[in-house]
């Protein structure tokens, strides 16, 4: 016992400052990670806060808290650190003080890490550009009328992505086949129609999105992750988009090899 509370990563509490503050709430997109409230609450002119920022390893650990999670992973390099720490509603911090379990702490652990993973994935490919004409593909989605869609089906033979995509990722393989089977022909016409125009350079554009998944694939292993970011990214590169739009362009870059790596 004494030997847990002489270790380094134990250090006094900081005061957290208003910026560290605010990179906490935007880690978790103003949403509670736990029971997913938001954590804003307007009352008349006011904007109350609804979240605690929460030491995921207690910062003073009862004697039983330091039973429940001996040996386990820690996350920074002190109890004090930003990585040890995440926004949470008042409710869930109450909950998660009084209830340190193992399991509710090994929860809490993958959560942030995911989050730190996408935080640092975003900042890097946030400077990669994508051409702005991107957006007259994304458009001319919106724009399309059923019965064109369906005379540009793609057979569902035709698809290539199984050899991609493990089965472990069944809901995203399924969501890309589809967006596959449906878009594939039209985008590519699409973007055929603007390369020909000179609207648009499509080897330009499919070596940005190369680029990205790249960068991505440097710090990320899952596949779901990978695609959401990719689709998040290029959302935040083209104003108005929808996120529909984006998934069927991103999965017609799978399907045209820029995303993901045939499986060895
Ligand atoms: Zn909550």
């Amino acid at each position: 016992m004494s030997e847990e509370q002489s270790e380094p990563y134990l250090i006094s509490r900081t005061a957290i400052t208003e910026n560290v503050d605010n990179a906490h709430l935007l880690e978790v997109e103003g949403s509670c990670p736990l029971c997913n409230s938001y954590l804003l609450m307007q009352k008349g002119k006011r904007m109350n806060k609804k979240y605690q920022i929460a030491h995921i390893y207690p910062n003073s650990p009862l004697p039983a808290e330091i039973k429940e999670l001996h040996g386990l992973e820690r996350l920074g390099n002190n109890c004090e650190d930003f990585e040890n720490k995440i926004a949470l509603c008042k409710d869930c911090h109450g909950y998660y003080d009084d209830h340190k379990t193992k399991e509710e702490y090994l929860k809490l652990i993958s959560i942030k890490k995911k989050l730190l993973k996408a935080a640092k994935v975003k900042i890097s490919i946030s400077h990669q550009d994508l051409e702005e004409e991107i957006v007259l593909v994304i458009n001319s989605l919106s724009d399309i009328d059923f019965s064109t869609l369906q005379r540009m089906k793609l057979e569902y033979q035709a698809l290539r992505i199984s050899s991609k995509i493990e089965d472990t990722y069944f809901m995203l393989k399924m969501k890309i086949e589809t967006n596959v089977c449906m878009y594939y022909n039209f985008i590519k016409e699409t973007f055929q129609n603007l390369d020909q125009s000179k609207q648009i350079n499509f080897e330009l554009v499919a070596s940005e999105i190369r680029i990205s998944f790249l960068r991505c694939e440097q710090e990320m292993e899952n596949k779901s992750e990978i695609f959401e970011a990719l689709v998040k990214w290029m959302k935040s590169k083209s104003v108005n988009s929808t996120n529909e739009a984006c998934e069927a362009v991103i999965s017609y870059f799978v399907q045209s090899c820029e995303v993901f790596h045939e499986i060895a």
